[in-house]
This record gives C-alpha cells, structure tokens and sequence, in this order.
C-alpha cells in the first residue's frame, strides 16, 4: 500500500461532506427534478444522506467497503423512486468490489467506481446519452481509470473524476431523456440539466474536496 492510499477514515469523510453538499444543493436538484420530473430528487437525496449521517453518528465501520455497503443499503431503504435503488446499488456493487480491504489505492478506486457504474447499468439499463446519472458517472469511471493506469496519487485520479462528472451532467442539458420520468416529456426533455446526473457530479466534488483537504 502506498502512502497516498485512502483509509475508512477517509471514506468516512467523503460521506460526511456528500451528505453535507446534499443538503446545501437539495433546492437545486428538487428545482432540477420540478422542471422534467416530479420534483423530489433533492429531498430524496437528502433524506438518504441524512439517514447515513445519523447511522454513522452510532457506528464507524471497520473498513472502506463495509462503509460504501451501509451507504448503499441505506439509500435503497431511504431515497426511494428510481434513484434511490440506482444509487444503493452503485454503493454496493462498490463496497463488494473493495471487499475487506483496509486500504484503498487510486487503481482500487477506479475498479470500484466501475463496478458502481456497471451496477446501475445493469439495473437502469440507460446508455450514456439517454440524459441519466450514467452521463456523469462513465465519463468519470474513464477519467479516473486513465489516472490510475497513469500511475497518479489517488488525489489527482479523483480530481479527475470528479471535473469529468460535472462536464458530464453539464453536458445532459442538450439531450432528450430516454430513461426515467423525465422520458416521458419526450422533445420537451431538452434544455434542463438531469437531476441525477447533477447529483453524481456533487458526490463526487464531495470526494474531490476530501482528498484536498
Ligand atoms: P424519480 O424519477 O423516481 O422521481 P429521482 O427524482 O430521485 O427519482 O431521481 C431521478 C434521476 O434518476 C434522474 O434524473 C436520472 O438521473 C436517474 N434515473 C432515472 N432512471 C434511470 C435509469 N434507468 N438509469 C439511470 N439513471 C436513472
Ligand atoms: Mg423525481
């Protein structure tokens, strides 16, 4: 394990501070979810994160993944609608991947961040372009995965990440949804950010602000 390498710690610190941002953006993302969906994202968000946040007041878990697998359950038992098992299962399917590790490197990292991504694939079936959280989530699996196999510290690799993701939600403005609620407004779609796709790119500053810390 290099020095550089992320600790629970540090995982603990990444969920604290996404919960905080959620909370602080929950009007932008409900504002997001009011103009192509039913105007919840925010508060579905937040009551998920908040529910973490006092899970974690009562318990530090022992290692990294077994904290992104409490993320995860609770956010599938606590958000609801169709984010709340998309991001439960994005937690999960990471934690599972990081096992009982102690440590985590930038390559860990990545892989992990890729099972996440398969994970909502594989249950939400969007494509990248469909104007979900995918359009976020992929272009940062692929920024933090170049890092990784660049031999980057874990800060630059999640530095990476993280600005891909914001480009990425940035860039679902355009598009017409194909997936979710917001498909249903078919051409009237266009023009609005996604909400989920906003959120990714905060969890991700989240993780970004952590590590430069
Ligand atoms: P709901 O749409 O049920 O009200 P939320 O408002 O909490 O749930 O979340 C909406 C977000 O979920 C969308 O902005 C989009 O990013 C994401 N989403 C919806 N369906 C899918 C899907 N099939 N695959 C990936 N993400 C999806
Ligand atoms: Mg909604």
């Amino acid at each position: 394990m290099g020095a550089a390498d992320l600790d629970t710690a540090f995982f603990v610190a990444w969920i604290e501070e996404a919960a905080r941002t959620v909370g602080i953006e929950k009007e932008r993302l409900t504002r997001l979810d009011a103009a192509i969906g039913d105007a919840d994202h925010g508060a579905n968000l937040d009551r998920g994160f908040t529910a973490i946040t006092q899970a974690l007041a009562g318990t530090e878990p022992d290692t990294p993944g077994a904290l992104l697998a409490l993320v995860g359950s609770t956010l599938i038992r606590k958000v609801g609608g169709a984010s709340g098992p998309l991001y439960g299962t994005a937690f999960r399917e990471a934690g599972k991947f990081l096992g009982d590790a102690s440590e985590v490197s930038a390559a860990d990292l990545a892989a992990a961040l890729q099972a996440a991504l398969d994970g909502v694939q594989r249950l939400g079936s969007a494509a990248e372009g469909d104007k979900t959280m995918v359009d976020a989530l992929a272009p940062a699996v692929r920024a933090m995965s170049l890092a990784a196999q660049e031999g980057k510290e874990p800060g630059e690799a999640i530095g990476a990440a993280a600005s891909a993701a914001l480009a990425g939600a940035e860039a679902t403005v355009p598009m017409q949804a194909r997936k979710g609620r917001a498909s249903y407004l078919g051409p009237r779609s266009v023009g609005h950010e996604d909400p989920g796709a906003a959120s990714t790119a905060l969890i991700l500053a989240a993780l970004r602000t952590v590590v430069t810390r």
